[in-house]
């Protein structure tokens, strides 16, 4: 998908301030951060959002979520608690039409968010 930007992130064309990857994902701090930890963990490949991750490639579900694990760990969270969101679709303001899980942490995560 050469036009989606998460893609081009992937690829090393847009910079972006990776903190973690392995074999199916990549994780990066978000541009706008709303929380003291707030990482994007995307597949490497092109699925428009996790349903369709689940749908069409359910053996990178492993590889996602054990990367935002990962990153939760790595930023300290892990003990205190954090907060996985994937926006979908219109009314869930999903922004960026590339998987991505939002790792959310570093204060308390009031539910519900507005
Ligand atoms: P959403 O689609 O609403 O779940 O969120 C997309 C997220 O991507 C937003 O939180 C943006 O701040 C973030 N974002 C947009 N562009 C970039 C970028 N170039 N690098 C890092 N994060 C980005
Ligand atoms: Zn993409």
């Amino acid at each position: 998908m050469p036009d989606c930007l998460f893609c081009r992130i992937v690829a090393g064309e847009i910079p972006a301030d990776i903190v973690a990857d392995n074999a199916g994902a990549v994780a990066f701090r978000d541009l706008n951060p709303v929380a003291p930890t707030h990482v994007l963990v995307i597949p490497r490949e092109h699925l428009d959002n996790v349903a369709t991750i689940a749908a069409d490639k359910p053996e990178l579900l492993g590889d996602v979520f054990n990367l935002a694990a990962e990153v939760a760990a790595n930023e300290g969270v892990a003990d205190t608690g954090y907060r996985l969101v994937a926006n979908t679709g219109r009314d869930g303001h999903q922004t960026v039409f590339h998987a991505h899980i939002h790792v959310l942490g570093g204060r308390s995560m009031t539910w519900p968010p507005g």
